[in-house]
């Protein structure tokens, strides 16, 4: 049977490996619905190729430009948070790609969890800030929440087959940036080009420069916590540069499960899009002698600050997690946009955090007023 998908982020680096899936296997996937932010351009040539239903983007503006290039006919065009709201529910839709980047994937990645739809996860900023809302409506509904990034998926596949209670700890890897080598008397000089150069994976930008700071292994810590419903001191974090080995379980009896392969996202991406079944992604095969040497370190907690600060908002739990992810989120589009050094991304965020006053999650408003919270105070704070 043919699987009916709407993809959330769709023209963002995860969308694209997505629709490059989808494109090998015709006859298998069928794109339902789009929604983006503002690349019109490559949404235009989407439509033509995958012929949507619905496609979202991020404003009236956009919606306006897109519908004047391709015709109104064609296809319903929609827009900002609703839009994505609406392409995430469409009645025949049996999966969502959630890939949108940060919080603004959270209401529209709920809608879908809400409405029984698989979701293909990668937006883990959802998780983290969510996390326990989003697997309280996923488990009412019966919905499957699969994962999407590396990591976790790694996790996942080491997981089949084995019994929760023997599980001893999860071992997540990083790669560890491009700053591992560097330094932390040089943070202060790094650059926004430096910081964007990935040494083993191609993503977006925000996910770059939490890659650069080491955040992002922080917010995998939280998605993990929620996605395998373990406690924060059953995570692990283990430094390999090589992205070869994507994670690691440990169980009680001392065997270590991990899973290994080339680091292209199409991997995790297609384990999600076939799951239980595996389908072909064009991914070279792993050639062992060729890379010869995996190694492991101990991360670094003095030098990648942001790794202490997730680890303590994560024990924190309560509204810390959305706050540190909001600032975060703010810290790290101020520094693109060249307003702040490099070393100030930690600083800015240890600020929030330190300003606010966490209170319980009781529900999806109290997420919202905590990122709001966050926002203004972390702009507020601001050269
Ligand atoms: P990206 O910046 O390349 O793409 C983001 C996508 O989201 C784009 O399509 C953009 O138009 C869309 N978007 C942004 N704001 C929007 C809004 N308000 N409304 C609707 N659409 C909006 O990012 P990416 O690297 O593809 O990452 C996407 C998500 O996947 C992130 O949460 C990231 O952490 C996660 N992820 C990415 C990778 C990777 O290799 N790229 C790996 C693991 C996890
Ligand atoms: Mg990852």
């Amino acid at each position: 049977m043919v699987k009916k998908i709407s993809i959330l982020g769709s023209t963002g680096s995860i969308g694209l490996s997505t629709i490059e899936l989808v494109l090998r296997h015709p006859g298998r996937f069928e794109v339902v619905g789009l929604a983006a932010g503002s690349n019109v351009a490559e949404l235009e040539k989407q439509i033509q190729r995958l012929k949507p239903k619905v496609v979202s983007v991020g404003s009236e503006a956009a919606a306006k430009e897109l519908r004047n290039r391709v015709g109104r006919n064609r296809v319903e065009i929609v827009h900002g948070t609703e839009g994505a709201s609406q392409v995430a529910v469409l009645a025949e839709v049996d999966m969502v790609v959630s890939a949108i980047v940060g919080a603004a994937g959270l209401l529209p990645t709920l809608e879908a969890i809400r409405h029984g739809k698989t979701i293909g996860l990668a937006n883990k900023e959802s998780m983290v800030i969510a996390g326990e809302l989003m697997r309280r409506e996923a488990s009412k509904k019966g919905v499957t929440i699969l994962p999407v990034d590396s990591e976790h998926s790694a996790l996942f596949q080491c997981l089949e087959g084995h019994r929760r209670a023997d599980i001893k700890r999860l071992i997540l890897t990083a790669s560890g940036g491009p700053f591992l080598q560097r330094p932390r008397e040089e943070f202060n000089q790094i650059t926004v080009s430096q910081a964007l150069k990935h040494p083993n994976w191609s993503m977006g930008q925000k996910i770059t420069i939490d890659s650069a700071t080491m955040m992002n292994k922080g917010l995998e810590v939280m998605e993990a916590r929620w996605l395998f419903d373990l406690p924060v001191d059953k995570i692990d974090i283990c430094v390999h540069p090589q992205s070869i080995v994507h994670s690691m379980v440990e169980y009680i009896d001392g065997s270590v499960m991990a899973q290994m392969g080339v680091p292209d996202m199409k991997v995790p991406i297609a384990y999600a899009l076939s799951y239980p079944e595996r389908i072909a992604t064009g991914v070279p095969s792993l050639n062992l002698f060729e890379e010869r040497k995996l190694t492991f370190f101990e991360p670094d907690f003095e030098k990648f600050t942001c790794l202490k600060t997730a680890y303590s908002a994560a024990r924190e739990g309560k509204t810390c997690p959305a706050v540190l992810n909001a600032a975060n989120e703010e810290a790290v589009a101020a520094f693109l946009a060249e307003k702040i050094k490099f070393t100030d991304i930690p600083r800015l965020i240890d600020k929030t955090i330190g300003a606010h006053q966490p209170f319980e999650v009781k529900s999806l408003d109290d997420v919202l007023e905590a990122d709001r919270w966050a926002r203004v105070t972390t702009k507020g704070f601001l050269p």
